[in-house]
């Protein structure tokens, strides 16, 4: 079911001070919009908004491209597998990936093979979703077919 504005609006500190540059209720459709952050409110992070900040993230998820920066090229992908195997955090958890096999613990992969095609499974396993991030390209700097990219650097 589609977030509404008022569920949002109502979790942002109504002050209408304008520090993010619109009054809250812009500020709540720009969230919606995915055209800013629950953070560009400064008073979301002062801690008696935590728990707002934290239902804000919840009904607002972040995208795996904001996550994690990676776009997936469906149409290039030809399933190798090749990615899988050189994310570091896939074969720490699934030693069997090092020997091309589906992973142990499906809920520990950060990448996957879904009908031929990788999927980004968990993205908050990719090491550049973590808090604070690591920097890591692999999979996009291994993959023959060019199929994934980075949106940011
Ligand atoms: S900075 Fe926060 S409290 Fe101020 S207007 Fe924007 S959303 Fe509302
Ligand atoms: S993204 Fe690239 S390396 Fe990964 S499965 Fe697809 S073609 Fe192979
Ligand atoms: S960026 Fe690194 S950690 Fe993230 S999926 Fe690619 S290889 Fe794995």
């Amino acid at each position: 079911m589609p977030v509404s504005l008022i569920e949002v609006y109502n979790l942002l500190p109504r002050t209408n001070c304008k520090r993010c540059g619109t009054v809250c209720m812009g500020f709540a459709a720009r969230l919606i919009a995915k055209e800013a952050r629950p953070e560009d409110c400064p008073l979301l992070l002062e801690p008696e908004y935590s728990d707002n900040l934290r239902k804000l993230h919840e009904i607002i998820p972040a995208t795996e491209k904001e996550l994690t920066g990676l776009m997936i090229d469906d149409d290039r992908c030809t399933g190798c597998g090749i990615c899988i195997v050189v994310c570091e955090e896939n074969r720490l958890m699934n030693e069997e990936v090092l020997y091309g096999k589906g992973g142990r613990y499906e809920d520990e992969l950060v990448l996957g093979i879904e009908e031929g095609k990788v999927r980004l499974l968990n993205a908050n396993r990719c090491k550049r979703a973590f808090k604070p991030p690591e920097f890591c390209r692999a999979c996009v700097d291994h993959c023959p077919a060019g199929a994934i990219d980075l949106v940011t650097p």
